[in-house]
C-alpha cells in the first residue's frame, strides 16, 4: 500500500497534525475541519475499509473506539462527540484506508443526517 495517503502519513512522508498515537492507532487533524473539533482516528496497519475489515482487526477497531473520548475531551469537546466512518461508495469514503471521524466542539454537532 505504497500509494494510500494515510499509510504515508503513518510512515511519516506526509505531514499531519498528529494529536494521539499508540502501537496500534494514530489520530490527526482532519486537513478539512467540518467542526471546531474534527480528527481522523485511523489503524496504523492498512485496512481498506469496513467492507475489507476481518476478525484480526477486531482489537485495532475497538481500540480506535476506545481511544475517542480521550481525543475528543483532549481536543476541546469534553461533553460528546460524534464519530463517523464512512464506507465505501454509499457511504461516501473518499480515502481508502479506515478511518473515524471525529467531530466535535462546544456546540452540538448537530441533526445525525441532512434530511435527503
Ligand atoms: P471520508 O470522506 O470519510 O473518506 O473522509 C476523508 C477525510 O480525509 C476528509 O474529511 C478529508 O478532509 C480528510 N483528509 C484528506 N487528506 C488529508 C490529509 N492529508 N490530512 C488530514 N486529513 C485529510
Ligand atoms: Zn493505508
Amino acid at each position: 500500500m505504497q500509494e494510500c495517503l494515510f499509510c504515508r502519513i503513518v510512515r511519516g512522508e506526509i505531514p499531519a497534525a498528529k494529536v494521539y498515537e499508540d502501537d496500534e492507532v494514530l489520530a490527526f487533524k482532519d486537513i478539512h475541519p467540518q467542526r471546531p473539533v474534527h480528527v481522523l482516528v485511523i489503524p496504523k496497519h492498512h485496512i481498506t475499509s469496513l467492507a475489507h475489515a476481518s476478525e484480526a482487526d477486531v482489537p485495532v477497531l475497538g481500540r480506535m473506539l476506545a481511544v475517542a473520548h480521550r481525543i475528543a475531551a483532549d481536543q476541546g469537546s469534553p461533553n460528546g462527540f460524534r464519530s463517523i466512518i464512512n464506507t465505501g461508495p454509499v457511504g461516501g469514503q473518499e480515502v481508502m484506508h479506515v478511518h473515524m471521524h471525529i467531530v466535535g466542539g462546544q456546540e452540538p454537532v448537530g441533526p445525525m443526517l441532512r434530511r435527503i
